[in-house]
């Protein structure tokens, strides 16, 4: 049994430009495809595979972007997590790997622009150093950037131009990079989702796949009808509960993000006068950009402890005080968190779990990138076309004893162990 809910109580579901309302699934229904998740990985796969002519279905419990995707920080940061473990094999690799880099980044523009997707997209990034040793990691990439012709600017900025830049004094220096950028999560979710129905794509919310039935035809049971499809996309990441040996295969880590109330633009200017998405090197990291109404959202990874947004607000607040002491006056509207896969080895997980049954998740911070480009290896995948769907398969992360059972907190100790390595 499952019960549907609607999205959290964030800045993003406050300002979506649309509530979305595609009809529960009665019935038994037939598709090339069928996708069970609804955000980024669903469906972005799902509308590839119909740009493609396929028929495809996506099934999402709740609603469209509820969750990782309509929640997160919405930056869109280049790079895959764990990608050097990719790359490393040969130098064709580690080409594939680099341009895999910054496809996700790429399809989002493309569809933004072919779809007239409405999501406040922005270019503007820094990754900001706390440490020497980080801005030595800084210099490294920037020197990347410049190998590989990188053709967006890209800068690495002194301590002072980074006080400059973001108006605090929290970092000791940083890499500017104009190809990555920020967006509204939920807005480019279901700018999407509006964009594969219009291809033809089903959409049911408030569906939950409850059991699957293998075979050369997949059918996918739902507590008013089913689907029967040639191929399936397992898509619901950290929040996926039907297949538990996936879910064992990742840890839940749990975001919280406050929105502060709109600021004026003297505070912007010392705050963030060039609107860049920032985002701290920590693994218990710090995440901040300001919304297209000019709120800053301040979002930071921490322990489990719930939903309630006071408790929320008492744990980030002191956080973006210390990056911000300036802003001490102003009120948060919103606190929410949202829940993101992170597997062992940090590289993502893209596999067959039958031979017409794949699944994508684990993306860990990385996702809204990443899971644009996971769509379209998994659709070109589902075609026979595996050469980058195999630089993934070929990483399988251990599985995580006990994690279904003690989730919240074995990432209680992992985020005490890692929030001592960061200090360090
Ligand atoms: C607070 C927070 C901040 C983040 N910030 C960033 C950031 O700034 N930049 C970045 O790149 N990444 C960020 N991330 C990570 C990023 O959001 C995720 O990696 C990405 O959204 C994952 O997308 P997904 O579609 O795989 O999963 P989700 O968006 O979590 O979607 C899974 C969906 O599957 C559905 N589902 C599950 N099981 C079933 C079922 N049986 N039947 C039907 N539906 C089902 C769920 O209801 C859910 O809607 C953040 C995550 C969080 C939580």
């Amino acid at each position: 049994m499952h019960f549907a809910q609607e999205h959290t109580q964030s800045y993003y579901a406050a300002s979506a430009n649309a509530a979305t309302d595609f009809a529960r699934l009665k019935g038994d229904i037939r598709a090339d495809i069928c996708v069970i998740g609804g955000g980024f990985t669903g469906v972005s796969t799902a509308l590839t595979l119909a740009e493609r002519g396929h028929t495809v279905c996506v099934l999402e419990a709740n609603r469209i972007g509820w969750g990782a995707s309509g929640r997160n920080g919405g930056q869109i940061i280049g790079g895959i997590s764990g990608e050097a473990k990719l790359a490393d094999a040969s130098p064709e690799l580690g080409k594939l790997v680099w341009d895999m880099r910054w496809r996700g980044s790429e399809i989002i523009r493309e569809r933004v622009d072919t779809y007239k997707i409405d999501c406040d997209l922005k270019h503007g990034y820094v990754d900001v150093a706390i440490k020497a040793r980080h801005v030595s990691d800084l210099e490294r990439e920037e020197a990347r950037l410049g190998e590989h012709d990188y053709p967006f600017e890209h800068r690495l900025l002194s301590r002072s131009e980074t006080r400059d830049a973001l108006g605090t004094d929290s970092y000791v220096g940083s890499l500017m990079n104009m190809g990555n950028g920020h967006v509204h999560p939920l807005n480019l979710c279901v700018g999407e989702a509006q964009a594969l129905a219009s291809l033809g794509g089903a959409i049911h919310e408030q569906t939950a796949a409850l059991k699957i039935d293998r075979g050369d035809a997949v059918r996918v049971s739902t507590a008013e009808g089913s689907v029967t499809a040639d191929f399936v996309v397992l898509a619901g990441n950290a929040y996926q509960w039907l297949d538990r040996s996936l879910r064992g295969r990742i840890f839940p880590v749990r975001s919280y993000i406050i929105a502060t109330a709109p600021l004026s633009d003297e505070q912007l200017d010392t705050i963030n006068p060039h609107d860049l998405a920032v985002c701290d090197p920590n693994f218990v990291l710090e995440y901040f950009r300001l919304s297209a109404d000019k709120r800053l959202l301040f979002g930071g990874r921490c322990n489990y402890f719930g939903e309630d947004p006071q408790v929320i607000q008492r744990e980030l607040r002191p956080r973006m005080l210390k990056v911000y002491p300036q802003l001490k006056n102003v009120k948060v509207d919103y606190a929410w968190g949202g829940t993101i896969a992170v597997p062992v080895n940090r590289v993502p997980q893209l596999g067959f779990i039958a031979p017409n049954i794949a699944y994508s998740q684990g993306y860990s911070g990385h996702g809204v990138n990443v899971t644009h480009l996971a769509g379209e290896i998994i659709a070109d995948a589902i075609s026979g076309k595996k050469e980058r769907f195999n630089v993934f398969a070929g990483h399988r992360s251990p599985r995580i004893p006990g994690v279904n059972r003690f989730g919240n907190a074995m990432v209680s100790l992992g985020m005490l162990y890692y929030g001592l390595k960061d200090r360090l």
